[in-house]
Order: structure tokens, then C-alpha cells, then sequence
């Protein structure tokens, strides 16, 4: 799901080591995506991952996928992951969103994406249903499609219904942002990935979509981008 709108710092001593003799890379230099993450062109995105077998759950195994995939989302850093970006097809996602992510968008970007912290939950075998008419249109982006952003037009809200990380059964009716990490992840189980959503001419360089639009209205921007906005329900 969306990546953190700031550059990360390269891992600069692994790509000295690459580069043999050439000179360190500048201590800002954006590293492109987390190498544990795959990118679009790898077949597993573009599958349908298989259901876990509920048995499963709680085996070393399967538990060592869950902490693997909240450790890579937080690295990332995102707010949302799937088995299928880590090559792993199984019905399987995180989702979470924290203070400090949240201290780098404006009161305004909060507020117009309705984006809280919650504490990371994970979903096995979920389901993920609108819920009203009510849709929300926004710039989101992909680990899986690093360094580029789209705007796409999602149900405002939505419940999520599934398995924990113990295999017990839960539902959560959410809406806002939660909503949108939801159906962008649900969607990665079933090989689609955001850029099958988006307004295709609102696609650019995650670098100019925070240059340009950063801090701005939702409703500036797409008039800006010339993509229209939801009707209201
Ligand atoms: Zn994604």
C-alpha cells in the first residue's frame, strides 16, 4: 500500500559493496524499493494466491510469514502488505498505521482521507465488502510499483471479515483510510494491482505527485489532474 511520502536513506555500505570502487552514493540517495518486496513483472503479483488451510495457522512456519511481513511493512515503511509482494501465494495480508507516519502528512491530508493510527492487524483467508454507495477518490501507491503513484476511486467504506493470526474468526466495519489499505490489499490476492484501478492519466513519479499536490485539497488536485470526483451517494 502506500508508501511513506519521505526518500529513505540509501543502505549506503551494501551499495558501495556493489559498486566495487565506485564513489559512495550521496547519503540522500532514494532507495528504490525494500528487497524483500517484488516488483510488478514478477508472476506472483499477478496470481490468484490460494486460501490457507485454517490448520496451518498456527504452525512455526506460518507464524514466521506474519512476523516477516509486519517487519517488512514497517521497514518499508507502508501501511499495508500482502503474501503474494513477498513471492508467497497464500491468502494473506498486514495492515497498520502509526503516529509516526502520520506526523508527516499535514492536518488536512488527514483529515480528507479519514487516516488514523490502529495497531497492525492481520488477515488470513479475508473477505472485504463495501459497505454503502459512499466513494473516496485519492492518490495511493504500491510497494510492489515503487517510485510511482495513481489516483483511484474506492468505496468509502468497507467490512473485512476473516481469520486472525490465530485462526479465529474476526470482522471489522472500517472506513477512510483502513478502507482503502483494505481493498488495496485484498486486491493483491487476486493479482490485481492498483494501476488496474487508477485514472490512467493521473499516473506519474511519486517524487512529483508530493511535489505538486502535497498538503493541497483532494478537490484541487483532481481538477488539477482533470479526473473526476465521486457523485455523492
Ligand atoms: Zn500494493
Amino acid at each position: 500500500m502506500l508508501p511513506d511520502l519521505r526518500p529513505l536513506a540509501a543502505p549506503s555500505l551494501v551499495l558501495a559493496l556493489l559498486a566495487g570502487c565506485a564513489p559512495s552514493p550521496p547519503a540522500t540517495a532514494t532507495r528504490l524499493h525494500h528487497p524483500e518486496i517484488i516488483q510488478l513483472g514478477e508472476p506472483t503479483l499477478r496470481r490468484r494466491a490460494s486460501e490457507v488451510d485454517p490448520r496451518r495457522i498456527r504452525t512455526p512456519e506460518f507464524q514466521a510469514l506474519v512476523d516477516r511481513l509486519i517487519r517488512v511493512m514497517r521497514e518499508a515503511p507502508g501501511v499495508g502488505l500482502a503474501a503474494p509482494q513477498l513471492g508467497v501465494p497464500l491468502r494473506v495480508f498486514v495492515m497498520e498505521d502509526r503516529e509516526e507516519l502520520l506526523r508527516k502528512q499535514t492536518p488536512l491530508e488527514l483529515a480528507e482521507r479519514e487516516r488514523v493510527a490502529y495497531p497492525v492487524r492481520v488477515w488470513v483467508n479475508p473477505e472485504v465488502s463495501p459497505i454503502g454507495e459512499r466513494r473516496a477518490t485519492f492518490f495511493e501507491g504500491c510497494l510492489s510499483v515503487a517510485g510511482f503513484a495513481g489516483v483511484v476511486e474506492r468505496s468509502h467504506e468497507v467490512e473485512l471479515r476473516g481469520l486472525d493470526q490465530n485462526g479465529v474468526p474476526q470482522t471489522w466495519r472500517v472506513r477512510g483510510w483502513p478502507a482503502r489499505t483494505a481493498q488495496h490489499e485484498q486486491d493483491h490476492l487476486d493479482g490485481t494491482v492498483y494501476v488496474d484501478r487508477m485514472a490512467t492519466r493521473s499516473f506519474m513519479r511519486l517524487e512529483a505527485a508530493r511535489e505538486r499536490f502535497g498538503g493541497r485539497p483532494i478537490a484541487e488536485i483532481l481538477h488539477e489532474i482533470g479526473v473526476t470526483p465521486p457523485a455523492p451517494p
